[in-house]
């Protein structure tokens, strides 16, 4: 079994103690890496810290110059990148690598992005003075990923973060070391400066709670669960640090009357069931107008039924398996709850237990209602539920009618519905006719309940800078 260190201070760093990491698809353990705790979190601040009184001071070329070599890496091995995110994570090799690629723009982009740091000058008030606006680096930042996304989560954190003078240190989710590390060694042969970036693998309570103590470390960027985010930023109020979170969604998918059913179909089924299903923005809930809904939910079940789920190493795999046992049940509980209240399984319904991983069938339920709890809560799986509206205003409505405010979609064509929905509704994201917006020069982030900050584009790197002014008298 092939074990990983993990990259503190530019070097290889292990603990007596290591961890498994497992394949979803085979429930077989796959590697190993280092147990790390309190000592590693404290070591890599130290790190961080003493790399950033050096690198703040590079020029923004210069930083630049090493994204692109990080960049280039990551461009000549993006396949062994995606098999061993495949490996770790389970979704299907094609997906993986279209990870990959978008895990390596957010590092083109910022390499571009670093040079446009711009400062500003203000007109005085007194003829004896002059008002300037610098933009400074934050300092040490701590970041705290998911399994999800395990390359591109790191990459729209630690590129900004680096483009802005910052260092960090990153703690990858205990299920996806093995790509974060890869993405560390290779930040390493791009010569990137040693503790510029220090990635810690263990345990996420002790590990975190490092982090948060340290006054050294001055922001907190975290994509996860609601739960984990609103623990993270109340400790981090103690020292009073900057917060960036990216936490749960529960994306409505609106189909209105004047849809092109098709395109709709496409769309729901890209965005419910990729990454089966396990994506902040994917679908959670479909809501149908009336008019359309008999052919739209035959459509859109038909599509479902013919997704094939498999290993992600299988060709023609769509669907590859959850991460764990515990999204297994969870998505069988929210399946259960609609059916005992009246909700009728169309298509799938079932884990696959004939196949040795954590594989759930694509299921798509009708006669959905809004107290269900797949209409309330995160499936976080392949579930489809379909309800039905009659107008613009009660769809609105009941979409806005959650604690969380992260993607939203409308398919119709009609340009006037199209920007009355997309401005009513209350979310960070909306795709009009588009299931799949997420792209790194454009904001990702969530309203309500869905976080705080913004990742991506000329937003994203402001997260990562502190507004200076300096008044000169003359
Ligand atoms: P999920 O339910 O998707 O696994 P989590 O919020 O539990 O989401 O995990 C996201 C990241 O947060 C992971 O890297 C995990 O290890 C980390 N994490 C979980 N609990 C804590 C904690 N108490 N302190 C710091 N990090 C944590």
């Amino acid at each position: 079994m092939k074990h990983y260190s993990m990259y503190i201070n530019g070097e290889w760093f292990n603990t007596r103690n290591v961890l498994g990491v497992e394949n979803p698809a085979t429930k077989e353990i796959i590697a190993s890496v280092p147990n790390g705790g309190s000592d590693e979190a404290k070591i890599a601040v130290n790190a961080a810290h003493a790399a950033f009184s050096t690198w703040s001071k590079t020029t923004a070329y210069e930083r630049s110059e090493y994204l692109k070599n990080w960049f280039t890496l990551i461009e000549h091995n993006q396949e062994e990148i995606a098999k061993t995110m495949t490996m770790e994570q389970g979704k299907p090799l094609k997906e993986a690598l279209s990870e990959v690629q978008y895990a390596n723009s957010f590092l083109s982009w910022y390499a571009e992005e670093a040079k446009r740091v711009y400062g500003e000058t203000i007109p005085a008030s007194h003829s004896h003075k002059r008002l300037f606006i610098q933009k400074q680096p934050v300092g040490v930042v701590a970041a705290i990923t998911p399994w999800n996304f395990p390359a591109a989560m790191i990459t729209r954190k630690v590129a900004p973060a680096l483009a802005a003078g910052c260092t960090v240190v990153v703690k990858p989710a205990e299920s996806t070391p093995l790509t974060a590390l890869i993405l560390a060694n290779f930040a390493h042969e791009a010569g990137i400066p040693k503790g510029v970036i220090n990635v810690v693998t263990g345990d996420p309570k002790e590990i975190g709670n490092v982090w948060l103590d340290d006054p050294r470390v001055k922001k907190i960027t975290f994509t996860g669960s609601t739960e984990v985010g609103k623990y993270l930023m109340r400790r981090a109020a103690d020292t009073v640090k900057k917060v960036s979170l990216e936490l749960g969604g529960h994306a409505p998918f609106i189909v209105m009357s004047d849809a092109n059913i098709k395109k709709a179909v496409e769309g729901v089924i890209q965005s419910k069931f990729r990454n089966a299903g396990q994506t902040c923005i994917c679908t959670n809930r479909i809501y149908v107008q009336e008019g359309i809904a008999a052919s739209f939910i035959q459509e859109f079940a038909a599509a479902a039924a013919l997704l094939k789920v498999g290993s992600g190493f299988e060709e023609g795999t769509d669907i590859g398996p959850l991460i764990n046992y515990n999204a297994i049940e969870k998505v069988q509980s929210h399946i259960s709850d609609a059916v005992d209240k009246g909700a009728k399984v169309l298509v799938g319904g079932n884990q696959l237990i004939a196949k040795n991983g954590y594989y759930f069938e694509p299921t798509v339920l009708s006669g959905v209602t809004d107290e269900m709890v797949c209409m309330k809560e995160e499936t976080f799986g392949p579930l489809a539920p379909i309800t039905t509206f009659k107008t613009e205003e009660e769809v609105i409505e009941r979409a806005n009618n959650s604690p969380y405010g992260l993607a939203a979609y409308v398919y119709t064509e009609n340009l006037g519905c199209s920007i009355r929905v997309s401005e009513g509704l209350k979310f960070g994201i909306v795709g009009v006719n588009d299931s799949i917006p997420s792209v790194s020069q454009a904001p990702f982030g969530g309203l309500k309940e869905s976080g705080l900050g913004r990742e991506g584009g000329h937003y994203g790197i402001e997260e990562f800078l502190e507004v200076k002014y300096i008044s000169i008298g003359i």
